[in-house]
This record gives C-alpha cells, sequence and structure tokens, in this order.
C-alpha cells in the first residue's frame, strides 16, 4: 500500500480562494483587512517569509504594511513601531517576524503586541485561551496541521494521536487543540526524555512529528494505516542539486509511504499551510471590529 499524499499546496490554495471571496464581502461592509509586518534585520530566510506573507496578502486583497529596523535598532524603537500598530485602528494584525536580533528581547517583544492584533498567536493570553477551549487565534502551523487533518476527512475523535517535540510553537499547543471537545483524541506528546517512544509511536493512529531533526521517523514507528503529518522542515546536503542542499522533513517519507494511510511531503505539506492560518487570523481579527 502506498499512502495518500495530502497536498498542502492544494489545500491552502483552496483556503486562500475561500478567503478573497470573503474579504470582497467584507470590503462591500466598508471593512479592509489590513496586517503589519515587522522585520528587524537582514536575516535571508527571514525576509523570504515576509516576501512571501506580503505576496499571500495581495492575492487575497488583505492591504499589508511593512516596517523595516536596521539590526541594531533597540528594544524601545521595535517597541514604538508596534505601539503605532496598536494604536492605529485600521491595522488588524501586528506580526514580528523571529527570531529577533539576540540584544532584543523576544519574550517583551511579542508581549507587547496587543492580544486582538496578535495573528501569530504567542501572547500568553491567547495561548492561554485555547487551553481552556475558548480560542480567538490558533496559531499558524498548528492550525495548519488541525486543517489538513480536517479537510483529509480524518477522524480524530477517540484517535491515539502522537506528538513528538514539544516546543511552545508547535507541539505543545497541538496538544491543547487535539484533545479539545471538538477534536476528542487522546493525545501523547513525546520529547526527548520520553521512554519508548518508538513503541508509542508505533501504536498512534495519528502521528504528528515536529522535531527539527531529518528523518527521525522511520517505518518502524509507524502503525500499518496510520496517519502521518510531517512538519519538520530540515536543509540537508544534497551535492547533486544545484543549491547543494534540499529539504526534508522529520519523517522518513520514502519508506514510511509505503506504511501510513495518508502522509504530508515535505515540502509542500505543512509548510504552505502556515501562511494561509496567518490569513485566516487577519480575516478574523478584522471580523472581530465589526462586532
Ligand atoms: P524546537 O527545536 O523548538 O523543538 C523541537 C522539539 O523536538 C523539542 O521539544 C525537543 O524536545 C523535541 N526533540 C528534539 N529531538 C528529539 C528527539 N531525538 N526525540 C524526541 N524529541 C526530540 O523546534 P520547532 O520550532 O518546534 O520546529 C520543529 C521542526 O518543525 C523544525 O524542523 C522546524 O523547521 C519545523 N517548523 C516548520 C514550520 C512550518 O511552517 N511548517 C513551522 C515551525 C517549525
Amino acid at each position: 500500500m502506498s499512502a495518500k499524499i495530502i497536498s498542502g499546496n492544494e489545500v491552502s490554495q483552496q483556503l486562500k480562494d475561500e478567503m478573497k471571496q470573503e474579504v470582497l464581502g467584507l470590503k462591500a461592509q466598508g471593512l479592509e483587512p489590513c496586517l503589519a509586518v515587522i522585520l528587524v534585520g537582514e536575516d535571508p530566510a527571514s525576509k523570504v517569509y515576509v516576501s512571501n506573507k506580503k505576496k499571500a496578502c495581495e492575492y487575497i486583497g488583505i492591504r499589508s504594511l511593512e516596517s523595516k529596523l536596521p539590526v541594531d535598532a533597540t528594544t524601545e524603537q521595535l517597541l514604538e513601531v508596534i505601539d503605532g500598530y496598536n494604536k492605529d485602528k485600521s491595522v488588524h494584525g501586528i506580526l514580528c517576524q523571529l527570531p529577533l536580533p539576540k540584544h532584543i528581547p523576544e519574550t517583551e517583544i511579542l508581549r507587547s503586541i496587543l492580544p486582538e492584533k496578535d495573528v501569530d498567536c504567542f501572547h500568553p493570553y491567547n495561548v492561554g485561551l485555547i487551553s481552556i477551549g475558548e480560542v480567538r487565534f490558533l496559531p499558524c502551523t498548528p492550525a495548519g496541521v488541525i486543517e489538513l487533518i480536517k479537510r483529509g476527512g480524518f477522524e480524530t475523535s477517540g484517535k491515539d494521536v502522537v506528538i513528538i517535540g514539544r516546543s511552545n510553537i508547535v507541539g505543545r499547543p497541538l496538544s491543547n487543540m487535539l484533545d479539545q471537545r471538538d477534536m476528542n483524541a487522546t493525545v501523547t506528546m513525546c520529547h526527548t526524555r520520553t521512554k519508548d517512544l518508538k513503541g508509542r509511536s508505533a501504536a498512534a493512529d495519528i502521528v504528528i512529528a515536529a522535531i527539527g531533526v531529518p528523518e527521525f521517523v522511520k517505518a518502524d514507528m509507524v502503525k500499518e494505516g496510520a496517519v502521518v503529518i510531517d512538519v519538520g522542515i530540515n536543509r540537508v546536503d544534497a551535492p547533486d542539486n544545484p543549491k547543494g542542499f534540499k529539504l526534508v522533513g522529520d519523517v522518513a517519507f520514502d519508506e514510511v509511504k509505503e506504511k501510513a494511510a495518508a502522509i504530508t511531503p515535505v515540502p509542500g505539506g505543512v509548510g504552505p499551510m502556515t501562511i494561509a492560518m496567518l490569513m485566516k487570523n487577519t480575516l478574523t481579527a478584522a471580523k472581530e471590529t465589526m462586532k
């Protein structure tokens, strides 16, 4: 058996087309959703992410603003920019591209964004809301995983889900989301100190890998017929590739796809979903202002 490939490219395109229609309706009611993105420094990967976010905004019809600060900008300068966007009623979402230069305290910056404009969903207030099942926003990558599971028609109710990796950005919020009453999964969170990780993973109906270790999940860690979601994005050397590297996930795709019922590829799986969910949060923030 070869697994069904769950295409994040297709699902994210579908979502963006749906949002494009929705924005037309919102504009007709006089509401133009707006996302402000702040970039500090010249990190090449961050520049690509910011430019992709801008393109997605353009496609959907969301107004996008961008503030670029030099790498030696002070915390106060960054806080001032955020404060300006916090006060600007025409701005619905604010995103500060991570990582920040080392001299700027990330926690303080993320907490300075108003919770109602925190479309990355990193503010502790919004994270707390998820854990009590009163969701305002969902963090973008975990929300993308949930959307792929839902739109793929994979049942989570009563299923055993193993999440490998407990980061605050991916694993931890996913665990919070999957055992809520709308998803009803039984979640086991695995990490570096987990006993018998292989056995736990091999018993799961759904395995979600968010580790950052290339091809960590092998076929013997996956049950026949399981659904496998690979969040990992890792650069590995590939001398044959013109770029000298290629992207692989946290799952050994070629061997696991022979055993799983469905699997996400890397690239083209969870990755493209992240931006789509950011757009969704921006629309949510904008619509909230109409209430
Ligand atoms: P992280 O380094 O913050 O967390 C990794 C987690 O994996 C930690 O909790 C750690 O305990 C666990 N871990 C590491 N090695 C392990 C091992 N050998 N056994 C068991 N657990 C282990 O990473 P992150 O930010 O959560 O990212 C994880 C991966 O997902 C990375 O490859 C990253 O690039 C990718 N990612 C992708 C997206 C996307 O948009 N698709 C977004 C965020 C992260």
